[in-house]
C-alpha cells in the first residue's frame, strides 16, 4: 500500500480550506493545509468579509452622527473623521482573527505549509517547490476579482475591493462599477464618510439573484441615502489622467454614450475561481465554462482522491457556504456522511439597513408552482419604529398547497441576524403556520418574521 505524508492535504486556508483542515484533524486524520498568502483565513478574513464589516460598522457610527440620526434621539455630536484610526481598527480585527486560525491549527495539530501549491500528480503537490504527498487532496483555492476587460486596476484611482478597503482619503466622487453585494457595501462605506457615490449596473436592477421586491426596495433606500444609480448601463472604458478617471458609459441596450468623471473607480463586477496556477492539467482535471471545478454531491472531483469546495466550485460565493462544505468534505473523507443543503444558504448584504434572504425568490418559487406570500413592513414593527428604522419589510413565500416555507427575505437593520431563524425553520421543513405559532420575544425586529408568517394566511395582527 502506498504511504503518504498526510491523509489529507488542503490547498487554500480560506473559510472552506481552514475549516476542512480542522475538521479532518478532529476526525483523527493527519492533515496539512497549504497557503500562498502570508496569513491564514483566505479572502474572507484578510480582504473580504471581515475588513469590509469593520469599515461598515465604523462608518455606520460616523453616518449616524453626521446624518442627524443620533441628534433625533437627543445625542448631539459633530463627528470628526479619523480615517487612520478607522483603518487601524480594521487591520487589528484582521490581525486578531487570522492569528486565531493559526492558534486553531496548532491546537488541532494541522500542519501549515507555506507557499503556492500545484499538482504533480493526483496524490502529489509541490508546495513552494517541495513535494508533499497525500491520500486525499482538497482544492479550496477560492476566488479572486473578475477584471473588466480593458480596465487596469492600479489600486489607487482604479481599485478592486481590496484597494477600496484601503483608500487613504475619502474620494470626492467614487464610481462603483457593479450593483452587487460588494459594490453596495463598499460604496456605502465611502458614501457614509462623505463621498458622492455613483453606482453603474449593467442590469435593470441592483442585487442580481435577490427577490424582485427586495431589489426594488433596496434600490429606493440606497437612492434616498444619496447613492446615485445608473441602471441598464454598461461601462465601455476607464481612462486615468493624473489623479482622475474618466468612465465611459453607454446604455446596455445600445445608444449614445457619455463620460463620468471620478476620483476613484471601484471595479466590483464579480469574482472568478482560482485554478490557474494549480496545474490541473497534470491530473487531467478540466474546469467548466465558468472556470469552476465540478464536483458530485460528496464534493468529489472527477479525479479519484481529489475533492473541491468553496468559491472554486459552483454555487453561491459565500464564506458560510465554504465553511459548511469544509466540514462536509472532511467528514466524507473520514467515511462519514457530510451533507450541505444548498437550498438553504442565507445571503446577507451588510448595509444599512441590512438585506437578507434564504431559499427561493418569489419569481423562482412561482416558476415551480403555486405560492402564497406574506409581507410585513418594518414600519409596523414596534422595535424598528422605536429605533427610528422604518425602512424595509419581511416577506415569506410558502407553497400554496403544503404551506412549507420556500423562501424568506428581509430588509431590516438586523436582517442578517434575523435570517438565521428563517434558515433554521426551513432546514426543519417548517410551514408558515409553524413560524406564525412560534412565540417571538417582544419587542424585537424578529417579530416581523412571525407577522409575515401570519400574513401568509392573511391574518397579521399589527397592520
Ligand atoms: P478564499 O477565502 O478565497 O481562500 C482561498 C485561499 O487559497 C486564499 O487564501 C488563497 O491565497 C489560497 N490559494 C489560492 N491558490 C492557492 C495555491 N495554488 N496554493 C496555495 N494557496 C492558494 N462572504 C460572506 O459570506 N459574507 C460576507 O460578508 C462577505 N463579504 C465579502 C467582502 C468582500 C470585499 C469580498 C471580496 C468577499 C466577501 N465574501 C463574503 C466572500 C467570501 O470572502 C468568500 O466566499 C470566501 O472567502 C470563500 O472561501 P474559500 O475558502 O472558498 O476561498
Amino acid at each position: 500500500m502506498a504511504s503518504y505524508d498526510y491523509d489529507v492535504l488542503v490547498i487554500g486556508a480560506g473559510p472552506g480550506g481552514y475549516v476542512a483542515a480542522i475538521r479532518a484533524a478532529q476526525l483523527g486524520l493527519k492533515t496539512a493545509c497549504a497557503e500562498s498568502r502570508e496569513t491564514l483565513g483566505g479572502t474572507c478574513l484578510n480582504v473580504g468579509c471581515i475588513p469590509s464589516k469593520a469599515m461598515l460598522h465604523a462608518s455606520e457610527y460616523f453616518d449616524a452622527a453626521a446624518n442627524g440620526a443620533m441628534a433625533k434621539m437627543g445625542v448631539k455630536v459633530t463627528p470628526e473623521l479619523d480615517l487612520d484610526t478607522m483603518h487601524g481598527q480594521r487591520r487589528d480585527a484582521v490581525r486578531q482573527l487570522t492569528g486565531g486560525i493559526e492558534f486553531l491549527f496548532k491546537k488541532n495539530k494541522v500542519t501549515w505549509l507555506k507557499g503556492r501549491a500545484s499538482f504533480t500528480d493526483a496524490h502529489t503537490v509541490s508546495v513552494g517547490g517541495q513535494p508533499v504527498t497525500a491520500k486525499n487532496i482538497v482544492i479550496a483555492t477560492g476566488s479572486s476579482v473578475t477584471p473588466l476587460p480593458g480596465v487596469d486596476i492600479d489600486q489607487k484611482i482604479v481599485v478592486d475591493s481590496t484597494g477600496a478597503l484601503e483608500l487613504p482619503r475619502v474620494p470626492e466622487h467614487m464610481v462603483v462599477i457593479g450593483g452587487g453585494v460588494i459594490g453596495l457595501e463598499l460604496g456605502s462605506v465611502w458614501r457614509r464618510l462623505g463621498a458622492k457615490v455613483t453606482c453603474i449596473e449593467y442590469l435593470d436592477q441592483i442585487l442580481p439573484g435577490f427577490d424582485g421586491d427586495v431589489r426594488k426596495e433596496s434600490n429606493r433606500i440606497f437612492k434616498k441615502q444619496g447613492i446615485e444609480f445608473r441602471l441598464g448601463t454598461k461601462v465601455t472604458g476607464v481612462t486615468v489622467q493624473g489623479d482622475k478617471a474618466s468612465v465611459a458609459v453607454a446604455p446596455a441596450k445600445g445608444g449614445e454614450g457619455e463620460t463620468i468623471q471620478a476620483n476613484v473607480v471601484l471595479v466590483s463586477i464579480g469574482r472568478k475561481p482560482n485554478t490557474d496556477a494549480l496545474g490541473l492539467d497534470r491530473i487531467g482535471l478540466a474546469t467548466n465554462a465558468r472556470g469552476q471545478i465540478e464536483i458530485d454531491h460528496d464534493f468529489r472531483t472527477a479525479v479519484d482522491g481529489v475533492w473541491a469546495i468553496g468559491d472554486v466550485v459552483p454555487g453561491l460565493m459565500l464564506a458560510h457556504k465554504a465553511e459548511d462544505e469544509g466540514i462536509a468534505v472532511a467528514e466524507n473523507i473520514a467515511g462519514q456522511h457530510g451533507i450541505v443543503n444548498h437550498a438553504v444558504i442565507p445571503s446577507v448584504v451588510y448595509t444599512w439597513p441590512e438585506i437578507a434572504g434564504v431559499g427561493l425568490t418569489e419569481e423562482a418559487a412561482k416558476e415551480k408552482g403555486e405560492v402564497k406570500v406574506g409581507k410585513f413592513p418594518m414600519a409596523a414593527n414596534s422595535r424598528a419604529k422605536t429605533n427610528h428604522e422604518p425602512d424595509g419589510f419581511v416577506k415569506i413565500i410558502a407553497d400554496a398547497k403544503t404551506d412549507r416555507v420556500l423562501g424568506v427575505w428581509a430588509i431590516a437593520s438586523v436582517a442578517g441576524t434575523m435570517i438565521a431563524q428563517a434558515a433554521q425553520a426551513m432546514e426543519f421543513g417548517a410551514t408558515s403556520e409553524d413560524i406564525a405559532y412560534t412565540c417571538h420575544a417582544h419587542p424585537t425586529h424578529s417579530e416581523a418574521i412571525k407577522e409575515a408568517a401570519m400574513a401568509v394566511r392573511g391574518k397579521p395582527i399589527h397592520v
